[in-house]
């Protein structure tokens, strides 16, 4: 079985299922709630263990009530969780609000990025095959993607929504494999050159190295996937077509289903053909969090 340690956010996930998105002075119906626990970097890791990889999951949560179920919840999946720190404070909370096809996002930062550079270390990436880092802090990313490297894993890179408010140069440098919907890759590899702070932040741009043989894999809905490789070429799959009533969690899904292929030696077409149907298995529910076993994978790619 393949080993992945899976590192970046751990959150807590309400779900606000409404006729419409309220304006200013007015007032939508809820149609449904849903509590459960999101973060990339738990999805993917929740998505890989149930896809028979191994997956241990690096993050932080709160000292409350939702880190409890979070990290309970998880160990149930079969992700290991030892890695999951909890820290004094809340845990990170999105509010997430779904009317129609549309995902609106409140968030509540909390405790999420409580791991510092220096709390990672070689240890860390011992026993594992691949790397994958989400959204998460710079510095950290950067010496787990270098450790990564030093220990001989591959290591693929998912920067999520808020891909160019942070330059990744130094976790770029290292990946075999970039993830993203098309805007999230086109922020990640904007040459705008703007001022970071130390942090890597920038205000509406980042000056990105493009690794030159990294593949670079792009989501694109319901419109399928593209991937990009520099070895191979462009291979695309269409993607399938299904009810969707939230898209929370499609992406994370995708790279699971995706990763669990790439990494058994799976060429790409097949990759991108598994990573669209968990993609899409997950639109079909409400939550961030899906059944991606074997059998109903295996059920809906027939
Ligand atoms: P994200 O969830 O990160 O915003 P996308 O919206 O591109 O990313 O979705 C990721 C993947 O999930 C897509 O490539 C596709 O495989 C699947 N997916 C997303 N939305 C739909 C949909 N409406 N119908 C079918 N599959 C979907």
């Amino acid at each position: 079985m393949t080993d992945v340690l899976v590192a970046g956010h751990v959150n807590w996930d309400v779900t606000l299922v409404a006729d419409r998105l309220p304006g200013a002075d007015e007032e939508a119906v809820i149609r449904e709630r849903h509590r459960n626990g999101g973060g990339s970097a738990a999805n993917v890791a929740s998505g890989l263990a149930a896809l028979s990889v191994e997956p241990t999951l690096l993050g932080s949560v709160g000292d409350d009530e939702p880190g409890r179920l979070v990290r309970e919840s998880l160990a149930e999946r079969g992700v290991d969780v030892d890695g999951v720190q909890i820290v004094s404070g809340e845990t990170s909370t999105k509010y997430l609000l779904v009317t129609g096809e549309d995902v609106s996002v409140l968030g509540l930062d909390g405790v999420n990025e409580a791991l510092d550079p220096e709390d990672v270390g070689a240890e860390d990436v011992a026993d594992v095959d691949h790397v994958h880092l989400t959204g998460q802090r710079v510095g950290t990313a950067e010496r787990l993607a270098a450790l990564a490297v030093e220990a001989g894993c591959s290591v693929s890179l998912d920067p999520g929504r808020r891909a160019g408010e942070r330059a990744f140069d130094g976790v770029m440098n290292h990946v075999d494999l970039v993830f993203g919907t098309d805007r999230e890759i086109a922020a990640l590899f904007d040459e705008s050159g703007t001022d970071r702070d130390d942090e890597g932040r920038t205000e509406g741009g980042t000056e990105t190295v493009t690794p030159d043989d990294a593949i670079v894999v792009e989501t694109n809905g319901a419109g399928g996937a593209t991937c990009c490789d520099p070895a191979s070429g462009e291979h695309s799959h269409p993607g399938f077509e299904v009810e969707a009533v939230d898209t929370t969690g499609a992406g994370d899904a995708f790279v699971a289903g995706f990763l669990s292929v790439w990494l058994d030696g799976g060429e790409h077409g097949r990759a991108l053909e598994v990573g669209n149907a968990c993609g899409a298995i997950a639109s079909r529910q409400v939550g961030a969090r899906c059944d991606l076993d074997p059998d109903v994978l295996a059920s809906f790619l027939e």
